[in-house]
């Protein structure tokens, strides 16, 4: 069996000890293993520190962003091979997988346009400065400087690709060398993500290293230059920032955790409408897609209570169609869950939601899947339900069940109702609404607009571009509010900045816009 190696120090580490296996999902079968025993994470900080940070900042963004380009091309040049490690690691189909690993190298490619952009700089000057005093006498300007220490990743098991690829191409950018860790269960695709980038030679010395298993000590040794950025679910990422070391040195933290999203229909979206279809089309997409295990998919389903019924109907015929079973059949259009303990999860997590909610579609329990073998599989069909009394359904606005399951909530067709109603979820990463109204849109906004990070417009102007809620843009803000984790990752510039400290100068302007500008120029 393939045992996974860590890339530390300059050199690739094989644990002799302590194993978790990895397994094909959709037969069980084991097909790696994976274990940090033996790092030494002192010697891994040390390593960044020393080599891989200097030799990043001595870059101008230009240059960094070559660096993300070649990293770009060269996971695409492996595309076919990620794929395949996708599918037998995570349970996905060719256009799951893709959206993994077309993704994760689509966005290397854009943080390296950004980085062409920003050109020979290797600070940012933020605005023109202000004046402090009287007179120019005494001027303020912020800038951007890359921090002095290791960006750490933590990565959750849905997307070990993209999770690994936007995490390190904001840090790399910004300057920071990185250390990146896939969730062990699925980290076949992201280890060799890593590998193909190491291999090619693109990167200094130091600027990526990789963990395969538990991050040990790692944790405890981060100082604060240094930054924390983790996904994963709510309650990880609680246990993790809560502690003692990272509170007391502020270690920067980015949390980019579970999200129990909404897609709201407007009242004024009538049948066979584009916007009802698109509605439609989005929503089983987004139950779906990776057999429902993305941070975006949607968890709740909000329609106006007139059209509740045809809702429904139309949603439980869509979802009938999907083939569940082994991707490696190609009549298969939805895979296994990625792991036992998913599929144990998503289990507990439909006879929670069944005590406020009845089942329209599917069983909420596990299936067989067509080309695997009876029995073998952690197989899942799409499972819909309607809870009857949307106010009083706590669980259902408070259990991310991860899998392909939502929960339809009738509602008065009121933005402001159906604003409450999403904002009883506590913060969400995404929330969609599909309405050609906008004042209604305004209202929504108004009143629950700053419950989720994102808010997708579904209508009849943006059907024929919109590409389904759950995709996470490099362009625009990944991360949202409250237990969706607070963070902010992508959104251009905006993920870049998580890595670099800004800090005002002051003094005569003379002396601050030369100094600005030879901090830019480097
Ligand atoms: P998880 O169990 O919280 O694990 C996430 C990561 O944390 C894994 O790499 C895991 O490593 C690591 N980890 C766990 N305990 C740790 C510790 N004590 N010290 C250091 N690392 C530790 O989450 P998951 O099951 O992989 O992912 C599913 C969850 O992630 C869902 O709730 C989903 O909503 C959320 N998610 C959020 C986003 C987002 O962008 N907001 C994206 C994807 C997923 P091991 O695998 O080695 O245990």
């Amino acid at each position: 069996m393939k045992t996974l190696k860590s890339y530390v120090g300059g050199r690739w580490h094989e644990a002799k000890s302590g194993f978790v296996p990895l397994v094909d999902p959709s037969t069980e079968e084991p097909v790696a293993q994976a274990s940090s025993e033996g790092i030494d994470f002192g010697e891994v900080l040390a390593w960044a520190n020393d080599k891989g940070g200097p030799a990043l900042r001595a870059m101008t963004f230009a240059e960094r962003g070559k660096l993300l380009k070649a990293m770009s091309q060269a996971l695409r040049e492996k595309r076919d091979e990620l794929l395949e490690l996708s599918r037998i690691n995570n349970g996905t189909t060719k256009g799951d997988g893709a959206f993994d690993v077309v993704g994760g190298s689509g966005t290397l490619a854009y943080y390296a346009g950004l980085g062409e952009q920003l050109g020979d700089r290797r600070a940012l000057a933020e605005g023109e400065g202000v004046s402090l005093g009287r007179s120019d006498a005494f001027w303020g300007r912020h800038l951007l400087v890359p921090r002095h220490g290791v960006a750490v990743h933590i990565n959750a098991f849905n997307f070990p690709v993209w999770g690994f690829a936007e995490k390190a191409a904001c840090a790399l950018l910004a300057g920071m060398p990185v250390v990146t860790k896939p969730a062990t269960a699925t980290a076949l695709a992201a280890a060799r993500a890593v590998e193909i980038v190491l291999a090619a030679g693109i990167l200094p010395e130091g600027a990526l290293q990789l963990i395969v298993g538990s991050t040990g000590d790692l944790l405890d040794r981060l100082g604060p230059q240094d930054v924390l950025a983790f996904t994963g679910s709510a309650d990880t990422a609680l246990s993790l920032k809560s502690r003692g070391n990272l509170l007391a040195a502020c270690t920067r933290t980015n949390v980019e955790a579970d999200s129990l999203n909404a897609a709201v229909l407007g009242p004024d979206v009538v049948a066979g409408s584009p916007t009802l279809e698109l509605f439609l089309k989005d929503v089983v997409r987004e139950m779906t897609q990776k057999t429902g295990q993305k941070c975006t998919a949607v968890r709740r389903v909000l329609a106006p209570r007139e059209s509740v019924a045809a809702v429904e109907e139309a949603l439980a015929g869509r979802l009938s169609q999907v083939v569940t079973g082994n991707p490696a059949d190609p009549s298969v259009t939805m895979g296994p869950l990625a792991t036992a303990q998913q599929l144990e999860d998503a289990e507990r997590g439909v006879a929670e939601l069944r005590e406020s909610a009845r089942l329209l579609a599917g069983t909420g329990k596990r299936s067989d899947g067509v080309g695997s073998p009876a029995g073998k599989g952690f197989f899942f069909p799409p499972t819909l339900l309607r809870a009857d009394d949307p106010l009083a359904a706590n669980a259902v606005h408070r259990r991310e069940v991860f899998g392909p399951v939502a929960t339809v909530l009738p509602y008065d067709g009121a933005p402001e109702s159906a604003a409450d109603l999403v904002a009883l979820g506590g913060g969400m990463l995404v929330t969609s609404l599909y309405t050609d109204d906008a004042d209604w849109v305004g209202r929504f906004l108004a009143r629950g607009g700053s419950a989720a990070g994102r808010v997708y417009l579904g209508s009849q102007g943006s059907a024929p571009e919109a590409p389904g809620s759950g995709i996470a843009l490099p362009q625009t803000l990944h991360g949202g509010p409250g237990r969706a984790g607070g963070g902010e990752e992508l959104g251009g510039l905006v993920g870049v900045t998580l890595y670099m400290q800004r800090l005002a100068l002051q003094g005569s302007r003379e002396m601050v816009d030369q100094l600005a500008g030879a901090q830019q120029a480097g």
